[in-house]
């Protein structure tokens, strides 16, 4: 089925409700959407065999799309992170797998680059990345080092004017194909990671960068994810972020920022399959009527609403506390907690109304539910953010009860 035949029949109302977003964020997501359905979803379904095209992330880029959150002395536009949501919900509800790299490239990456950067290395290093000339990558994860960063054991010694990095990254989002990587490293063992951890850019045309394999995944498969190998790489000193011990701080930073707009995009893998599950239970006869009467049917339908419009709000709630300069830590683990665990919910219910059909190619809604299962585990599981949530509240009442 193609996607575009299905934008005749936008169901979702609340994108469009002034009650949440403002006029020009309205206008905005009309605009990100038009583009969305000229540019990406033609080769929606094609791009899901991979790698994606780089001519999209250029084209991405050019429409101003990677730098909404940037600076605009750096070639962004610096509307915040409200409008990055909406950026990756949209282009999300038309593939997965793009958004996702476009998202590790301009957030990912872009964050800790834009927030702790030198001028001259926001210059050098983020001003391509969001004109989608360049694909940037974060290097967090390893082969034994998963949830708990802090063990991480990629390690980068200082040799005079240069940093030389040895390690490994595993599951990098844009591994083989990113021109920089935004990675940590320990470089004080001494100490606790929190003050002993560097985050550094590092060049992947630097000898010693290499590309174990690409990883062969379930679901967003127009995506490159990598497993990366770094043996004596030479860093120059003003390649690091921020000061030497901060890069703990630049990655809960990060992560913070990362967690809204994953949430806001599987509020986009959900909602394309909740719309496609919508018009077919209004389409398909069974019993001489349209299967939307049994009540099998439109309370999933009922579920699937309430879910997405749940998770969207949570999700701008985050989004506009970010802007403000808030500590996000426990909105943002709510809503990307809720929005994907919603969305393997809504995909996985959209194919259940569509019976055979929805198992089928013929639809991409398994294209979706295949994304969707990524979410609870990618940039924090779901047990991690149960852990942060109950963690942050207990903070909150401990606070409290210390008066
Ligand atoms: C497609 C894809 C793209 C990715 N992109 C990137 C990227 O761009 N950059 C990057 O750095 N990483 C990336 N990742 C890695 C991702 O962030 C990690 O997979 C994730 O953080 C979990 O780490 P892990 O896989 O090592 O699981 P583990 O940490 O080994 O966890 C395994 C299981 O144990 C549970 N568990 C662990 N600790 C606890 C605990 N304390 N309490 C309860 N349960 C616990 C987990 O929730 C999980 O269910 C990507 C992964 C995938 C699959």
């Amino acid at each position: 089925m193609k996607l575009q035949l299905l934008r005749s029949v936008i169901i979702m109302v609340d994108y469009l409700s002034s009650t949440l977003w403002t006029d020009d964020e309205i206008r905005f997501r009309e605009e990100v959407r038009a583009f969305g359905q000229k540019e990406i979803a033609p080769v929606a379904d094609e791009i899901d065999k991979g790698p994606y095209p780089r001519d999209l992330i250029r084209k991405i880029g050019q429409a101003g799309y990677m730098g909404v959150h940037h600076e605009k002395e750096v070639g962004g536009s610096a509307r915040g992170l409200s409008y990055e949501i909406i950026v990756a919900e949209e282009l999300s509800s038309i593939n997965g797998g793009l958004d996702m790299a476009r998202m590790a490239s301009a957030t990912l990456y872009g964050m800790p680059v834009s927030k702790f950067g030198t001028d001259e290395q926001k210059k050098k290093y983020l001003t391509p990345i969001i004109k989608g000339e360049k694909i940037g990558c974060i290097g967090i994860t390893e082969p034994d080092v998963g949830s708990d960063t802090a063990g991480m054991k990629t390690k980068a010694e200082k040799d005079g004017d240069e940093w030389v990095l040895n390690g490994e990254k595993k599951f990098i989002t844009n591994g083989s194909v990113a021109d920089y990587m935004c990675a940590f490293a320990v470089t004080d063992p001494s100490v606790k990671a929190k003050n002993g951890m560097s985050a550094f850019i590092v060049d992947t045309k630097s000898d010693g960068f290499s590309v174990v394999q690409d990883h062969e995944l379930l679901g967003m498969k127009s995506a490159r994810v990598s497993w990366l190998k770094f043996e004596d790489v030479r860093i120059l000193s003003d390649m690091l972020l921020g000061e030497p011990g901060q890069g703990f701080h630049i990655l809960m930073d990060e992560l913070d920022s990362e967690r809204t707009a994953i949430a806001a995009e599987a509020i986009g893998y959900a909602r394309t399959p909740y719309e496609i599950a919508v018009k077919y239970s209004n389409e398909r006869e069974q019993f001489g009527r349209p299967i939307r009467a049994f009540e099998g049917v439109s309370f999933k339908i009922s579920d699937m609403a309430m879910k997405l419009e749940a998770g969207r709000a949570l999700t701008l709630m985050a989004a506009r506390a970010y802007d403000r300069d808030e500590n996000i830590t426990k909105l943002a683990s709510i809503a990307k907690l809720f929005t994907t665990e919603s969305a393997i919910q809504i995909t996985n219910d959209a194919i259940q109304i569509l019976g055979g059909a929805g198992y089928t190619t013929d639809y991409p809604i398994e294209r979706f539910f295949r994304d969707a299962r990524l979410m609870t585990i990618g940039g924090g599981t779901a047990e991690i953010l149960r852990f942060l949530i109950q963690r942050e509240v207990f903070k909150e009442f401990d606070e409290l009860n210390k008066l």
